[in-house]
């Protein structure tokens, strides 16, 4: 398996870009690491497939340069690059039998019939299809065929690296979670480097251990699910990640005071925003304390949505969202606090640490 290098990859799809705005990816540059998952989560239209693409030698970038383990592949085919792929719709041959559509890698590389045997009774038994070897691909179930699919990404233990493009969207509802769970176990398994695409935010942050975030043609964040949600570093990984998502508040800042509308607030740091041209506090709806103390809030509506309240309330002129214990009691007069270690600050949009 492989570390990828993304370096300074571009890439538009028309003639003569002129502003980043023609660009599908504007600066991708970016390691990532050897038996990695990284998912790969972000909005329609923000450039997952075009990255996906990319990696797997589909589609040349317009700039810069994609290495496996140092190896420059950029001008290699994806039959070169060595890559398995598995598609949103099962790529199979319904006319072979499962056991052949296994096999078909393999035999294809030349692989010995009985080490062929091997590792294809090996995978039937851990995609459970052992009982339907001998049966034509054809008269199966989608989810029996994206199976298929991934045994087959899988099988050969050779790959650089498998990439995944929403590969469980055709799935039912209830097969989704045992193929999740299925392919995390084999990843653990084999360790081989895995770059899985969704716009699914539960799927994405269940499942990889690290969830790379594109926005806009760019990547905003490489981060373990925690990271995210904690420290999102730029205010779209903030809402696009929870629900509610982050509330992201106009603020001004001197050394070390906050100001939001007339209220004020101790940081205890002094965020460096100078040059910015709009100043943001982010803080997660799960770090706003709720009752008869702190700074006054006019509630608008509460959600009682089983285990939790959520409370959405105006503050300083903005609205704001506020998650409550389900027996919380949300007095009229409310006021709010937030807890000091939640709180991010943002200059145009992107993160400012303590640094
Ligand atoms: P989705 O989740 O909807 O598949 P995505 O994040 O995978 O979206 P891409 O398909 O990579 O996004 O598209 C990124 C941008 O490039 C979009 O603005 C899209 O319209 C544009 N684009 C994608 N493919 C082409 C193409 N073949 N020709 C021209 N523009 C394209």
């Amino acid at each position: 398996m492989a570390h990828i290098t993304l370096d300074h990859i571009r890439h538009a799809y028309g003639p003569n870009p002129q502003s980043d705005q023609d660009y599908a990816l504007r600066e991708i540059d970016h390691e990532w690491n050897d038996g990695g998952a990284y998912a790969l989560l972000g909005p329609s239209g923000c450039g997952k497939t075009t990255l996906l693409n990319i990696i797997s030698g589909l589609l040349q970038p317009s700039h810069g340069r994609i290495l496996f383990d140092g190896r420059d592949v950029t001008d290699l085919s994806t039959q070169a690059r060595n890559i398995a792929q598995v598609f949103q719709f099962p790529v199979i041959y319904d006319t072979m039998s499962v056991y052949d559509n296994l096999a078909f890698p393999l035999r294809n590389r030349g692989v010995a019939e009985p080490e062929v045997d091997r590792r294809v009774r090996e995978m039937l038994e851990i995609i459970d299809l052992s009982g339907w070897a001998k049966r034509k691909a054809q008269g199966l179930t989608a989810d029996q065929k994206q199976k298929i699919s991934l045994g087959r990404g899988l099988v050969r233990n050779d790959v650089n690296a498998i990439l995944f493009d929403e590969p469980l969207t055709v799935i039912d509802p209830h097969m989704k979670w045992v193929l999740r769970s299925q392919l995390k176990r084999l990843h653990r398994q084999f360790g081989f480097t895995m770059v899985y695409v969704t716009h699914d935010q539960t799927e994405a942050l269940t499942f990889a251990d690290k969830v790379v975030v594109m926005y806009d043609g760019q990547i905003v964040q490489i981060g373990t699910p925690a990271e995210l949600f904690e420290r999102p570093s730029h205010t779209f990984v903030g809402y696009f990640i929870g629900s509610p998502g982050m509330n992201v508040l106009p603020a001004n800042i001197e050394g070390s005071t906050v100001s939001i509308g007339g209220e004020t607030l101790s940081l205890d740091y002094a965020p460096d925003v100078s040059g910015a041209r709009r100043v943001e506090l982010g803080i997660r709806p799960e770090f706003v304390r709720i009752g008869r103390e702190g700074m006054p809030v006019t509630i608008s509506r509460i959600e009682d949505i089983g285990r939790m309240k959520i409370v959405r309330a105006n503050f300083a002129g903005q609205p704001i969202a506020i998650v409550a214990e389900e027996d919380a009691e949300i007095p009229s007069e409310a006021g709010i606090t937030f807890d000091a270690g939640a709180i991010n600050i943002y200059a145009d949009s992107w993160r400012v640490g303590r640094e």
